[in-house]
C-alpha cells in the first residue's frame, strides 16, 4: 500500500455530533437503563417500518430467541431455515433446544430457495425462520404463503434489512411490518444503523409484544420505569422465566438519531450500489448482485461472485495488500465446529449452492461516506486481481496438463 493512500474499510458506521449529543442528554438525565428513550425509539421505529408494535432488545440474537419462544418453539421442535447465514440465526433455534433444519439458497442470490421449504416440513416444524440476507429481501410472499398453508408461523431474520423494502399487494413497504409473524432487527455497527449493540422485534400481534416486554426484563410484572414513577408502593411478581435482554436508554437515544439518518443513508447506499454495478459490469466473469422486481435492498453488504477459476483468498489478499478490506461472503453454519454434533442440525436438502457461494463470493467495501475515488480504487484493484488470478489459474492448469502428459 502506498503511504499516500488511506485504508478502505469494508464498512463504517455514520455517527456524529447528533448521536454524541443524544448520549450526553441521557447521561445527564440520570436515567440510563431501559426507560423513556427506549419507549420513544420503539414508537419511532414502529412508525418507520409500519408495524403495530416494536419492542427494543439488547441485540438481534436475543430478539430471535424471544421470537422463536413466542411462537412456541421448544425442546425437540424443528425450525426451517438456511445454513447460509450468520451463526446467530441457527444458534437462536438451539437456545430453544430445537433443531435448525437447513435448506439451500437460490441459484441466483443468497436467500432461502422458497421452493425447497415444503420438503423440509415435518410434524415437528414449529416455525420458518427466513433471512433477508445482506439486506436483500427474500421471497417473503412465497415463504408467507407456505407458512399459511401449513399453519406454521414465519419469523423474519431482518438483522441486516433495516430500511429494505418489498413490493406487497402493489405497494412498496418496509421490511418489518411484519409481513411474517415477527421480524427481528440488529443495530450492530456492521449493519446500516447502529446503537453499538441493539435489536428490535416488530409484530402485528399484541400478545407476542406483551410476551417480549415481559421476557426481556426477567419476567417482571412491572417495569422499573413504572415502579420508579409510581406514587403508590408497588410489589412486582415473577410468574415466568425471563431474561435480561434490555436495551439501555443510552443506546436508544443514539438509535433515534440513527433512525433520522436512515432514509438518507439508504438512498446513498443505493446510489453507491448502482455506481458499483455500472463499473463492475466490465469485469469478465464477475456476477453482480441484482434486486428481484419486488425487492429494494438497503445494500447492507455488496456481495459479488468471482469467476469459478479465481481463488477467493488470493483476490482478497491482493486487495488487502493495497489497503482495501473485503470479507468472504456469508458463512455456512453447518460447516462450523459448533454444528459438528450429531443432533445440532438437520439438512433437508443439498447445501451445494450455500457452500459454493461461501467459496466464490466476496463483500466489497460500501459505506455512506464512500467517495467516487474510493470506489474507483476498489474496482480497478479488483479488476487487476481477477485478471491476475485468472492467468494464475490457467498456468496452473497448463502445468497440471504437462505433468499428466
Ligand atoms: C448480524 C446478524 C445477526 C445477529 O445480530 P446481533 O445484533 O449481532 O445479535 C443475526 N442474523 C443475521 C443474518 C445477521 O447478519
Amino acid at each position: 500500500m502506498s503511504s499516500s493512500q488511506s485504508t478502505i474499510p469494508v464498512a463504517k458506521p455514520v455517527l456524529g455530533e447528533e448521536e454524541a449529543e443524544a448520549a450526553r442528554r441521557v447521561i445527564l438525565s440520570g436515567w440510563v437503563t431501559q426507560g423513556p428513550e427506549v419507549a420513544a425509539f420503539e414508537r419511532e421505529f414502529a412508525a418507520f417500518v409500519g408495524a403495530a408494535h416494536a419492542c427494543a432488545m439488547s441485540n438481534c440474537t436475543t430478539a430471535l430467541h424471544l421470537a422463536l419462544k413466542a411462537v412456541g418453539v421448544s425442546a425437540g421442535d424443528e425450525v426451517v431455515t438456511v445454513s447460509h447465514s450468520f451463526i446467530a440465526t441457527a444458534n437462536a433455534v438451539r437456545y430453544c433446544d430445537a433443531v435448525p433444519v437447513f435448506v439451500d439458497i437460490e441459484d441466483d442470490g443468497y436467500n432461502i430457495d422458497a421452493s425447497l421449504i415444503e420438503r423440509a416440513i415435518t410434524p415437528r416444524t414449529k416455525a420458518i425462520l427466513c433471512v433477508h440476507q445482506l439486506g436483500m429481501p427474500c421471497d417473503l410472499r412465497a415463504v408467507v404463503e407456505i407458512g399459511k398453508r401449513h399453519q406454521i408461523p414465519v419469523i423474519e431474520d431482518a438483522a441486516c434489512a433495516t430500511g429494505s423494502e418489498i413490493l406487497w399487494d402493489g405497494r412498496w413497504e418496509k421490511i418489518g411490518k411484519a409481513h411474517g409473524d415477527i421480524a427481528c432487527f440488529s443495530f450492530h455497527p456492521r449493519k446500516v444503523v447502529t446503537t453499538g449493540d441493539g435489536g428490535m422485534l416488530t409484530t402485528a400481534n399484541p400478545e407476542y409484544d406483551r410476551k417480549f416486554r415481559l421476557w426481556r426484563q426477567h419476567g417482571m410484572s412491572v417495569t422499573d420505569a413504572v415502579r420508579h414513577g409510581s406514587k403508590q408502593v408497588i410489589f412486582e411478581d415473577y410468574d415466568e422465566l425471563g431474561y435480561n435482554y434490555r436495551m439501555t436508554d443510552l443506546q436508544a437515544a443514539v438509535g433515534r438519531e440513527q433512525l433520522r439518518r436512515l432514509p438518507e443513508l439508504v438512498a446513498q447506499r443505493r446510489l453507491l450500489a448502482e455506481q458499483y454495478c455500472e463499473r463492475l459490469q466490465t469485469i469478465a466473469g464477475l456476477s453482480l448482485p441484482a434486486e428481484p422486481r419486488w425487492a429494494r435492498s438497503n445494500w447492507q453488504s455488496f456481495c459479488v461472485r468471482l469467476p469459478d477459476t479465481v481463488d477467493q483468498r488470493a483476490v482478497m489478499q491482493t486487495l488487502l495488500d493495497q489497503g482495501i478490506s473485503t470479507r468472504r461472503g456469508v458463512m455456512n453454519i453447518h460447516l462450523e465446529g459448533a454444528y459438528s454434533g450429531e443432533s445440532s442440525y438437520r439438512a433437508a436438502t443439498s447445501l451445494m449452492r450455500s457452500v459454493s457461494a461461501q467459496q466464490q463470493t466476496i463483500i466489497l467495501p460500501l459505506y455512506a461516506q464512500m467517495t467516487v475515488s474510493d470506489m474507483d480504487r476498489v474496482v480497478e484493484a479488483l479488476r487487476a486481481a481477477v485478471a491476475e488470478a485468472a492467468v494464475g489459474a490457467v498456468s496452473a492448469q497448463r502445468a497440471k496438463d504437462v505433468a499428466v502428459a
